[in-house]
């Protein structure tokens, strides 16, 4: 089977339902860009930096970023509108964010089975574990997902060049991730 068939195959199972699959061609990026981004990364808004494998630094150098995202050509871009949880309900976002990254997860492990090189990316750090056991070693590599920012990818960007409009609702908020293949 051609790769993007084994990915309509396997997002058409119910289990994936209730997600919008879109495919694309690849982000590009190079290591001056993932340091620019990785510099917002280090802000630490979301908590996340220096916490888990899927967050730098611990993701992986600058170089490598660069590597990783460049040997894919296409990407599945993964969405999902949710009805805003109130703004301080961050356990109701919380939910969100960790069911999209468990769907693309559990995509990316079944399109590994069936033999296509894939690598999984999502908004903010890896939570598969609940408690990441960074800085020790990742417990589950083939489970982990990656910052989509951390590796050099202007999530907003790219999706406008994909014709996709990234648009912040008053009343529900649009959650994106992507795997790469
Ligand atoms: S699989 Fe577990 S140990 Fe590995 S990055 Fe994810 S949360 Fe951390």
């Amino acid at each position: 089977m051609m790769p993007e068939d084994i990915l309509r195959e396997i997002t058409g199972r119910p289990e994936f339902g209730g997600f919008s699959y879109t495919f694309a061609p690849a982000p590009r990026t190079e290591p001056d860009r993932v340091r620019e981004l990785r510099k917002l990364c280090a802000e630490n808004k979301c908590g996340c930096y220096g916490t888990t494998w899927g967050c730098p630094p611990g993701s992986c150098s600058e170089e490598e970023a660069a590597d990783i995202v460049n040997r894919f050509s296409r990407t599945l871009i993964v969405s999902r509108r949710y009805p805003m949880p109130p703004a301080d309900d961050a356990k109701a976002f919380e939910h969100i964010s960790r069911e999209v990254q468990n769907n693309i997860r559990n995509i990316s492990v079944l399109a590994r089975s069936e033999g296509l090189d894939n690598v999984p990316m999502g908004d903010g750090g890896c939570t598969y574990c609940g408690k990441c056991n960074y800085p020790e070693p990742c417990r589950y590599p083939d489970r982990k997902v990656i910052s989509i920012s951390g590796m050099g990818i202007d999530m907003e960007k790219y999706l406008g060049e994909q014709g996709i409009k990234f648009s912040f609702e008053k009343d529900a908020v649009t959650l994106y991730a992507f795997i790469m293949f």
